[in-house]
């Protein structure tokens, strides 16, 4: 399949990134050991070979964050300001070079692409922004005779694991922070998607951060070389995004230093869409909630629940737009949606739906995928599912909707609640009390309100039960990189 914007030669685009080759991919050979193949989710077809990196080179790059975060946590704030400013101005100059590199390893539309290079970028302007307002405070103690100051010091050397839906956008929400706090930081990105994490990594060099500050270690030995990072005595602090079940490894991991850890894991957020809708609108948020990025979206919706009274006109406009959504190479125009990740990550979905199906599900609408080469999964919506199918319950990841009926309030909030996560949900009504009322109501640290997406760097980001531990974005963001001192200072009264 040849795409519109030529992903085959990424060359051109990945010139002076270290610790990537193109040259053996382009010959078709096997550059040998040290070295593992990335590869288009579309067709198959190797795009670069990155390096192969391992538990020792884990361990230099720790030492090496922590030699360099002597230097840079004593950087005034506002140089880090500048530098951070920097990187966001040089992400957007370089706006469509990061686009081409996510859809060619990640496959997301190049629309989507655009959107994320924009959001990941946007990080480092906040944190920018945030870099010098550091807050503390300064009081007397309540009986007297003490001055109690507090105040925030970097926590240090951060490990960093990151996935591969968003291979820009995920690595930059932590390095900002981390940056403006005065932490250095080693990222370890999903290897399905190293090249965009490298290609940012060289940014922050050209904007000013140290070299050390920001290293990069790309492996396929994610399990042995994060728990590396996790043990050394450099480190100080894990920030993970991914899988709950991969999260929870790193808790345990976690726990034997006493590592302070920030966890964005996995969702199942329900779309509820009342009676009182506006359903044009509820229409567009189910598509970007469902269909951005494929799918592949930890706050992708995954449960639509419908009034009774509006299901039957909600599925129709749904389903006639996902039926006539184009499915194809990221890089073509007019392409509404890629392949997912992996021939693993389809086979997956396909079961799902499968189990539904001969549960008694109906697929009542779909779109055409492209057979042959690629990880193809066809854009579907599923009505009639069974409540006991593991479809209803289990995070899709993928571009598969699924329509259940309500028609009671408090109904409505049972259903979305009855689930172990609680990352985000949506809700669409008219009335905005009622809407609000629901939010509320709903176990999810966040909600769009008559909208399909969430995200904004200003904002926290972040899950309640067993959907992760933290926030990321807004300032609370920031504060995760550091760790608060308060100073007893003796204040004789006079
Ligand atoms: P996803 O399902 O989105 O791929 P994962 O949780 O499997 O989510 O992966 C997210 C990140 O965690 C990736 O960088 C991956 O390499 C890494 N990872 C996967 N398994 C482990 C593990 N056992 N220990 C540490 N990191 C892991």
């Amino acid at each position: 399949m040849t795409a519109t914007v030529d992903t085959t030669d990424l060359s051109a685009l990945l010139a002076g990134v270290p610790d990537v080759r193109t040259d053996a991919a382009l010959a078709g050979t096997d550059p040998g050991e040290g070295w593992f193949a990335v590869t288009d989710p579309a067709t198959g077809a190797v795009l670069a070979h990155v390096a192969e990196h391992d538990v020792t080179d884990a361990r230099v790059a720790a030492a090496a964050a922590a030699t360099a975060g002597r230097d840079w946590a004593r950087r005034p704030n506002r140089e880090r300001s500048a530098i951070l400013h920097r990187a966001h101005a040089l992400m957007m100059d370089d706006h469509e070079r990061l686009a081409t590199l996510i859809t060619a390893e990640n496959g997301k539309t190049l629309a989507d692409a655009r959107a994320e290079v924009a959001y990941a970028a946007e990080f480092f302007r906040w944190f920018a922004e945030e870099a010098v307002r550091p807050h503390g405070s300064y009081d007397p103690a309540p009986a007297g005779g003490v001055r109690h100051l507090v105040h925030r010091k970097p926590i240090g050397v951060a490990a960093l694991v990151t996935p591969w839906n968003f291979p820009a956008a995920m690595a930059t929400r932590k390095i900002a922070p981390a940056l403006a706090a005065g932490c250095t930081v080693v990222l370890k990105p999903a290897e399905e998607t190293p090249l965009t994490a490298l290609a940012v990594g060289a940014i922050l060099v050209e904007a000013g951060v140290p070299a050390d500050a920001v290293r990069i270690v790309t492996t396929t030995d994610a399990p042995a070389v994060v728990e590396a990072l996790l043990a050394d005595e450099h480190v100080r602090k894990v920030s993970f995004t991914g899988s709950t079940q991969v999260g929870r490894i790193l808790l345990h991991q976690a726990a034997d230093r006493v590592l302070e850890s920030s966890m964005e894991l996995g969702g199942n957020a329900p779309f509820v869409v009342c009676d009182d809708a506006d359903l044009d609108a509820a229409v567009a948020g189910a598509l970007t909630a469902k269909l951005r990025g494929g799918g592949q979206v930890c706050v992708a919706a995954n449960r639509f629940y419908v009034h009774t009274d509006v299901a039957d006109a909600f599925v129709q406009r749904f389903g006639e737009a996902i039926a006539a959504l184009n499915v194809g190479h990221g890089a073509d125009d007019g392409t509404d949606a890629g392949p997912v990740i992996t021939p693993v990550a389809a086979e997956r979905i396909e079961k799902l739906v499968a189990d539904a199906v001969a549960g008694g599900a109906r697929v009542a609408y779909q779109a055409q995928a492209p057979s042959g080469a690629g990880n193809w999964v066809a854009p579907r919506l599923l009505v009639d599912v069974p409540g006991d199918a593991a479809i209803a319950h289990e995070e899709i990841f993928g571009p598969v909707a699924t329509v259940r009926t309500w028609s009671d309030d408090d109904e409505v909030v049972a259903m979305a609640n009855d689930t172990e996560f609680g990352l985000a949900s949506y809700v669409y009504s008219r009335d905005l009390q009622r809407a609000i009322r629901l939010g509320e109501a709903f176990e999810s640290g966040m909600v769009g309100v008559n909208r399909g997406l969430v995200s904004d760097p200003a904002a926290p980001f972040g899950g309640v039960k067993q959907s992760g531990l933290g926030r990321e974005g807004a300032t609370l963001g920031i504060d995760a990189f550091t760790e608060v001192q308060h100073l007893a200072v003796a204040w004789p009264d006079a």
